[in-house]
């Protein structure tokens, strides 16, 4: 397996790597939830939602992305990093090593704006997107894949693409990336 922080595919690298990607308010909102507990207790946690970028970034998703997205954000926190690229990004996300794709050929290309099939996700916390917490990558791929789960909807993800469920035997690994199968 490679060495997760010196990965250049999709963003699974450090944020200079990311160059433009990062451009633009990359703030996070969060909604006070109170909690009620069957004991009667309350107790009032933080909600991550997503900031004004990952909503504009996810908007050139599927669909059915976006609707597991939506999902995982009450779950655990992140920011959507990459949605659709057209010619131009596809070929400097190539030139720049971050995918190993020509334009048209990988699922973050998409004929129409909305519909992007791969969407690159990163965990945040405490203030900035954690690109060297393989835990956390590995926590929320498995909070995305349950949801997908739930939904019917067939997901795979960077760090498994060849679907067996091993973590440890897959030559190239992108942990950002998640793509729908079909
Ligand atoms: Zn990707």
């Amino acid at each position: 397996m490679e060495v997760f922080g010196n990965q250049k595919n999709c963003g699974g690298s450090t944020p200079p790597q990311l160059g433009s990607w990062l451009e633009g308010d990359w703030s996070r909102p969060v909604l006070l939830v109170t909690k009620v507990f069957s004991n009667n207790q309350t107790e009032v946690k933080l909600m991550p939602i997503l900031g004004k970028r990952s909503l504009e970034v996810l908007a050139t998703c599927h669909p059915s992305l976006q609707m597991i997205i939506q999902e995982a954000i009450r779950v655990f926190d992140f920011t959507v990093v990459c949605g659709r690229r057209g010619e131009k990004e596809q070929e400097k996300a190539f030139r720049e090593g971050k995918s190993k794709l020509h334009y048209p050929e990988s699922k973050h290309n998409a004929e129409t704006p909305t519909l992007s099939k791969a969407v690159d996700l990163a965990p945040y916390r405490d203030g900035k997107i954690q690109w060297d917490d393989r835990e956390a990558f590995v926590f929320l791929a498995g909070v995305m894949k349950a949801i997908a789960m739930t939904k019917g909807v067939p997901l795979r993800w960077g760090g498994d693409f060849n679907r067996n469920d091993n973590l440890h035997d897959d030559k190239f690994v992108d942990y950002p990336h998640f793509e729908l199968e079909s």
